[in-house]
């Protein structure tokens, strides 16, 4: 770590200081999201530089900013309703709402970056009025179509005194995996200060800053995904615009997330003492230290040069690798180590759009997830491993072959 072009260029999205360490960088990578055409791979293809930066003043980690939000979202091919197990956490988050802030005709709940309504569906089905912001006119589209009121926009101050004046100030908030996607952190927080009526709840959920640490995942890290985010530091940015963090819960999603309950500063929600516990255990763990970090980045070239001593050794043993699943993550691991379709083949996705086109970067081909069954592959390298257990489960016929599955974080893992 150090002193770099980058910690010194950029100011910190949250606390606007230039007080930035480079923690590891992973190169120039192109956006994450950005699957190509049969056409495309004869353009030139923008890449970005990647590195991971460290706010000493409030202790946010972050990346700098590579291109607008506007280019990265406005054809977002990930739609949330294509993954199982997500749809039955967003059934589970609503009942577990829906009771504990007894949300009834009443209320108003509205979803930020609410996709294609995988969760509001599940309150318009109560009969509670629901309402969608979603920047992806495309996907705002799927929600429209299926009966759930989506504004095709950007939550911000803006957007919220918009929605306040047309009287549809919010009891809840849910805001599920997009606080660490927003590009000005401070005038989305902001934004929360707007809606939420006196007494409302505000929910975040995003992947904890302990798990990337402590497991080494980061292939999370990509140019969509702004800021990894501890306690720590989310107390820091709700308390400037006058909210409170009262709550907060542990959960297994996206590799471990925390879910935030957050309030008006002076509203009646006590406390619980789950807060300052974890605020202990994120001091224990030392995320507000740059010791950690150093460890953090020699841990990533660990598993770099891991996963590529097997690929290498595979192919030299003309053993067939293919991947499975097409999610961010795995091209950035794809990419940080350079590996192409001569180190795996393919890759597979159940999503229909994603399906025969390329990675960004690699160039590997996305095929349908039955094409495993006829290349019958030795190996599968699982870029998705936060929901590992449910693919070895669909893609059991792999053992029939004799085949095996791989995981490359938090460290290489034949099965
Ligand atoms: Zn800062």
């Amino acid at each position: 770590m150090g002193t770099s072009a980058f910690a010194e260029h950029y100011q910190c999205r949250s606390c606007s200081r230039s007080d930035l360490q480079l923690i590891v960088d992973l190169g120039s990578q192109p956006l994450a999201n950005s699957f190509l055409s049969r056409d495309e791979l004869l353009q030139m293809e923008p890449t970005y530089p990647l590195p991971l930066l460290y706010c000493r003043n409030c202790h946010l980690v972050q990346i700098p900013p590579a291109t607008n939000a506007q280019a990265i979202f406005s054809d977002y091919l990930y739609m949330s309703s294509y993954t199982r197990s997500w749809v039955d956490h967003a059934r589970a988050y609503v009942e577990k709402m829906t009771q504990r802030f007894k949300l009834g005709p009443q209320s108003r709940v509205i979803e930020i970056a609410s996709n294609d309504g995988y969760l509001l569906q599940f309150l318009c089905r109560k009969g509670i009025p629901a309402l969608g912001i979603e920047p992806a006119a495309n996907v705002a589209k799927l929600a429209e179509d299926k009966g759930i009121p989506t504004r095709v926009a950007f939550f911000g101050k803006e957007t919220a005194h918009a929605l306040v004046a047309e009287g549809l100030a919010a009891d809840l908030t849910v805001a599920n995996n997009v606080l660490a996607h927003v590009p000005d952190l401070d005038d989305f927080v902001g934004g929360f200060a707007v809606i939420l009526k006196s007494e409302g709840v505000a929910t975040f959920e995003f992947p904890h800053l302990a798990n990337l640490i402590g497991q080494t995942q980061f292939d999370t890290i990509y140019h969509e995904h702004f800021s990894y985010i501890s306690l720590i530091a989310a107390r820091t940015f709700f308390s400037r615009h006058a909210l409170r963090v009262f709550d907060v819960e542990k959960l297994p999603t996206h590799g471990g997330s925390l879910r935030l309950y957050v309030c008006r500063e002076n509203a009646g929600h006590a406390t619980t003492l789950a807060v300052d516990a974890l605020i202990e255990v994120e001091r224990t763990l030392g995320l507000d230290r740059t010791e950690t970090f150093e460890n953090f980045a020699g841990a990533c070239r660990r598993v770099k040069n891991d996963l590529l001593k097997f690929l290498i050794a595979a192919a030299e043993d003309g053993k067939l690798v293919c991947g499975y699943g097409a999610p961010a993550k795995g091209n950035t691991l794809l990419n940080f180590c350079g590996a192409r379709s001569d180190l795996v083949a393919f890759t597979v996705d159940r999503n229909p759009h994603k399906q025969n086109r390329f990675l960004p970067g690699t160039h590997i081909p996305i095929l349908p997830p039955e094409e495993i069954a006829v290349k019958q592959p030795d190996y599968v390298l699982i870029l998705p491993w936060n929901i590992k257990t449910e693919i070895c489960q669909q893609m059991d016929h792999v053992r029939s072959w004799g085949g095996k599955f791989v995981v490359a974080v938090p460290e290489l893992n034949v099965f």
